[in-house]
């Protein structure tokens, strides 16, 4: 249970490939031949710019983000992978909607395709709410093989959790 919680909504089969890959110590391996290296993108700044780049790119006309950061206090369980947020503040007497990305410091040591999956996904949050059709398409548009790298995250997560680190 514990072991495949990131790749339970796969097929058996896809988890029973990851079980073997996992039992024989070949998810490194499998790993580093697709995503190779880890990327620089470490401190708030360059994820911010990061982020901004994309949105600037694929989001144009969505509704602006007043932050962008790393937080170790996300910690990836379940689906949890980033953490999207409206805050509410009271600014005079107006209500006011900000929209914050804040992703887990994990993502600090890993490809820059994870990275670059976990930020698109907090992205689309900014048009759709929901994990429904819309949202993965818009993933998918800037990303486009988004569904591909999301399990590759989910099968490094697993790697993680049982035997470690790979990328620095
Ligand atoms: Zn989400």
């Amino acid at each position: 249970m514990t072991v495949f919680k990131y790749i339970s909504s796969y097929s058996s089969e896809i988890q029973n490939q990851v079980k073997s890959m996992l039992d024989e110590r070949t998810l490194s391996k499998y790993l580093l031949s697709k995503y190779p290296l880890p990327h620089n993108i470490v401190n708030d700044k360059a994820l911010r710019t990061f982020a901004m780049d994309l949105k600037k790119q694929y989001l144009k006309k969505s509704s602006p983000l007043s932050k962008v950061q790393f937080d170790d206090k996300i910690h990836v369980i379940n689906n949890a992978l980033g953490l999207h947020s409206f805050v509410s503040r009271v600014q005079g007497n107006k209500l006011k909607s900000k929209n914050e990305i804040r992703i887990a410091t994990v993502f600090k040591s890993a490809p820059i395709e994870f990275l670059e999956m976990i930020v698109v996904h907090e992205l689309a949050h900014l048009k759709e709410k929901e994990h429904n059709k819309a949202f993965y398409q818009l993933c998918q548009h800037m990303l486009p093989n988004y569904h591909q790298v999301e399990l590759d995250l989910r099968i490094y997560l697993t790697q993680l959790d049982n035997i470690g680190k790979i990328y620095r």
